[in-house]
């Protein structure tokens, strides 16, 4: 032919390298695949409420559309100001007082926010503590941006709460922050008081930045109180994650926000470089910003969904129950969130590599689940289960998982 032969490969940057993202990589398509050739997938793999039948607030999606004319044109790079306003007056509320406005950010989503303050911060070298299991996009921000992810222990062994003394162990000179993500995905752990003050007081001690991913701070099961990291930390600088994308079942809408409170007098220059990042980018989508004035000042509907007798709550238990009664299963039980992380005891299931193990699930009964070490869970023997199916529906995957599992035993 007439191609030179010269011509090289066109290859991703190195930066790339260490990232990873599990939870829509190869297995997810490995069912799309399935799903085109005409197989019907139970899918458990993503924490997306809408295509599950669940409803976001009328009120939200009103106000949206009745915005959409004055949403045409790029807003402020940090938001619109009624959103940023609404934000810092939610945190007001829970005892937080040192923020205004300009200390809020709006974003395409948590997940865009997580990337600029990770690409604002890191130096190569630079070390950031991640929480194993994480919500995978943490590591990867942090790998993305030149840093090391050092994971700290979660111990199953105590509610999936953060071990105070591996956190301790692994702090380093080159150790910038700590992630807290509470509610915890995969685990759906809530963290007491005494967890979250002896987070502080080490982040105090030695100098980190505190990120606390609150994403699912509505969705608590059980009368749990979730308590912000940040009204704790009033002395130590501390970044705030938190979005519509759960809580108002409109993840599509990319509407998120990330709050700067604490020590912010030593952080003018991180400041700076944040704010840089947020004009590079422009704005968020700012039909989205008219979403949150009405969503966090309205009726929380996700408080019919989250008591004894709302569909998540039932589903919770559903997933937790069954998952527990499969031999060789166990399953702390979630306190927050849209997800069980059980355990698959490896005297019974001796799984070498769990991305294959979830494959062959998939291929054999039609359920798509995610492994664990697609959250950075250092060992074969956990998967993630997102409880958002109706209960029809979510009986019916784990009854496949189970006749799957027997016929490994
Ligand atoms: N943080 C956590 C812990 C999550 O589970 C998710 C989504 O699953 C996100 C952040 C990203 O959310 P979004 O970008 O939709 O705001």
């Amino acid at each position: 032919s007439s191609m030179p032969n010269n011509r090289r490969a066109i290859k991703k940057s190195a930066k790339l390298d260490n990232v990873c993202y599990d939870i829509r990589g190869p297995i997810l398509r490995a069912a799309v695949e399935m799903e085109e050739q005409g197989h019907k997938i139970i899918k458990l793999n993503i924490g997306n409420p809408a295509p599950f039948g669940f409803e976001a607030p009328q009120e939200i999606i009103n106000d949206v559309a009745i915005n959409l004319p004055n949403a045409i044109g790029y807003s402020d790079s940090k938001g619109i100001f009624q959103a940023r306003k609404a934000v810092f007056q939610y945190y007001q509320q829970k005892g937080l007082f040192n923020v205004d406005v300009n200390d809020i950010y709006i974003g395409n989503g948590v997940s865009e926010l997580i990337v600029m303050a990770m690409q604002g911060l890191l130096d190569n070298g630079d070390e950031m503590l991640v929480p194993m299991p994480d919500y995978p996009l943490w590591t990867a921000a942090v790998n993305l941006s030149g840093g090391q992810a050092i994971h700290y222990k979660c111990d199953e062994q105590n509610g999936w709460y953060p071990d105070i003394a591996d956190i301790e162990s692994k702090i380093t000179a080159n150790t910038r922050g700590i992630v807290v993500i509470n509610p915890n995905n995969p685990t759906g752990a809530v963290y007491p008081r005494h967890i979250l003050e002896q987070i502080v007081q080490i982040a105090r001690k030695h100098d980190l930045i505190i990120f606390a991913d609150e994403i699912y701070d509505k969705i608590i099961y059980d009368d749990i109180e979730h308590i912000p990291l940040c009204t704790l930390a009033s002395d130590v600088l501390c970044m705030t994650f938190n979005g519509l994308s759960k809580s108002y079942r409109i993840a599509g809408f990319r509407s998120g926000w990330m709050m700067v409170s604490g020590d912010k007098s030593r952080a003018k220059d991180y400041i700076e470089g944040l704010d840089m990042l947020a004009c590079m980018r422009l704005c968020a989508n700012v039909q989205a910003q008219y979403a949150i004035q009405t969503a966090l000042g309205g009726y929380q509907t996700i408080n019919d969904l989250v008591k004894p007798g709302g569909r998540l709550y039932e589903q919770r238990n559903i997933a937790w129950e069954m998952l527990n009664e499969i031999p060789g299963v166990s399953c702390v039980k979630p306190q927050g969130a849209l997800y069980c992380f059980p355990r698959l005891d490896p005297a019974i299931y001796p799984i070498e590599d769990d991305e294959e193990f979830m494959l062959n699930f998939l291929r054999a009964e039609k359920v798509l689940l995610v492994q664990g070490t697609g959250f950075n869970w250092p060992t074969p023997d956990h998967f993630r289960v997102v409880f958002l199916p109706a209960e029809g529906e979510l009986r019916e995957a784990i009854k496949r998982l189970d006749r799957y599992l027997a016929s490994l035993r």
